[in-house]
């Protein structure tokens, strides 16, 4: 299934040809500062898979002293994508255009998530991260 994103603005957009993996929702509280949200949404991408159909010269971005880094529009705001080494890492399920097929989204550090966050019944909640599989 082919998968478009865009920001708020739509002055950037990209298309992802491959699968999206490991959808994660992280509570901490600094995912909550970097997504301006309750969480992170967020699911990994092959960098082969990705490319920018528009507006990329608009991407700004911002690289966290653990190497991560996040991609977002420098009209509107909007956070599009994290990268790592500069190279697309995965996508902000927020801007895609599609309801992408995913495997069933994990919630991670819901043990520091916010007071006033109720989490929905159901969920697959861990109270910190992963262990193997948590690379944030
Ligand atoms: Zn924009
Ligand atoms: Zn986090």
């Amino acid at each position: 299934m082919m998968l478009s994103g865009e920001c708020f603005c739509g002055e950037i957009k990209y298309r992802i040809s491959g699968p999206l993996v490991d959808p994660l929702s992280c509570h901490c509280s600094r995912c909550r500062k970097a997504f301006s949200s309750q969480c992170s949404n967020y699911a990994r991408v092959d960098s082969g898979d990705f490319r920018w159909v528009s507006g990329e010269e608009k991407l700004t971005s911002y690289v966290a002293q653990s190497g991560f880094g996040l991609l977002f529009c420098s009209t509107c705001g909007s956070t599009l994508c994290g990268t790592t080494d500069e190279s697309v890492h995965g996508v902000v399920l927020g801007c895609l255009n599609e309801e992408p097929e995913l495997a069933e989204m994990h919630h991670i550090f819901v043990e520091s998530k916010a007071s006033w966050e109720k989490l929905p019944n159901g969920v697959k909640v861990f109270s910190e991260g992963r262990q193997a599989n948590d690379r944030r």
